[in-house]
C-alpha cells in the first residue's frame, strides 16, 4: 500500500509517518530528510539546494523528482509513505507515471488539516534526536530533563535552520499557492481523507489507521 500525507510544514507528517515505519513496516520517503542528506554531506546537488532551503522555497521539480525516482527504482518496501512529496502539480503528475512503471498504485491521500497559529508554534519550538529523529517541542514535548532522548537516549539535539518564523512564512505560502491545489487534484480523483492534525498524535495515528484499513 502506497500512501501520500499532506499538509502543510508542522502539520506532523513526519511524526506520523515515523509511526507508519514503526509499526507496519513501511518505508517512509521525505524529499526534505534527502535534501538535507544531500545539503549534509555536501554533495553538488546539496550545495544548490541549501540556499533555496534555507529561505523555504520549492526546490525545482526536476531534483526532486529525480531522488523519488531513483529511490522508487531501487529500494524494495512493502508500501511507501510519500512525506513532503508531492508539492506542485508535475511532482503529483510524475509520481502517477513512476509508480505505474514500476507497476504499483497510490492507494490513498491523507490531507492533515491544522490551522496556521498551530503551525507557528510547533515548528518554531520544534527539535529532534540528531541520533534518531524523534521530535520533540519546547511545550508540549520537551527534551527530557536529563538531556536524553526517551527513544535511544542520544544527547544530541538539532534545530532545523529553516524552522523559524522567516522561512516558515515563505514555507507556508509555498504551500497555499503550489501544494494546496492537489488536494483538489487528488478528491477529484476520490483518494483524499481529511483528517484533523489538531488532535493528538495518538488520535491522528488512529484515524490514519482506519483509512489504511478501508
Ligand atoms: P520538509 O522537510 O518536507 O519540510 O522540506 C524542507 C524543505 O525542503 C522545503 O521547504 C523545500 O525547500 C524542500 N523540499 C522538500 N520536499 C520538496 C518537494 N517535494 N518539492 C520542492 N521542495 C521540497
Amino acid at each position: 500500500m502506497n500512501i501520500i500525507l499532506m499538509g502543510p510544514p508542522g502539520a506532523g507528517k513526519g511524526t506520523q509517518a515515523r509511526n507508519l515505519v514503526e509499526t507496519r513496516g513501511m518505508v517512509q520517503l521525505s524529499t526534505g530528510d534527502m535534501l538535507r542528506e544531500a545539503k549534509d554531506s555536501g554533495t553538488e546537488m546539496g550545495k544548490i539546494v541549501a540556499e533555496v532551503m534555507a529561505k523555504g522555497q520549492l526546490v525545482t521539480d526536476e531534483i526532486v523528482i529525480g531522488l523519488i525516482k531513483e529511490k522508487l527504482e531501487t529500494v524494495k518496501a512493502n508500501g511507501f509513505i510519500f512525506d513532503g512529496f508531492p508539492r506542485t502539480l508535475a511532482q503529483a503528475d510524475a509520481l502517477g507515471k513512476l509508480l505505474e512503471g514500476e507497476g504499483q498504485t497510490l492507494d490513498a491521500v491523507i490531507e492533515m488539516e491544522v490551522d496556521d497559529a498551530a503551525l507557528v508554534q510547533r515548528i518554531t519550538a520544534r527539535s529532534t534526536c540528531a541520533h534518531c529523529g524523534e521530535v520533540y517541542n519546547d511545550i508540549t514535548k520537551p527534551i527530557p530533563a536529563d538531556g536524553k532522548c526517551t527513544v535511544c537516549g542520544g544527547t544530541e539535539f538539532k534545530r532545523r535552520a529553516d524552522d523559524n518564523e522567516e522561512s516558515l512564512k515563505t514555507r507556508l505560502m509555498e504551500y497555499y499557492k503550489k501544494t494546496s491545489p492537489l488536494i483538489g487534484y487528488y478528491y477529484a480523483k476520490g483518494m483524499l481523507t481529511k483528517i484533523d492534525g489538531l488532535a493528538d498524535i495518538d488520535t491522528v495515528q488512529g484515524e490514519i489507521a482506519a483509512v489504511l484499513h478501508k
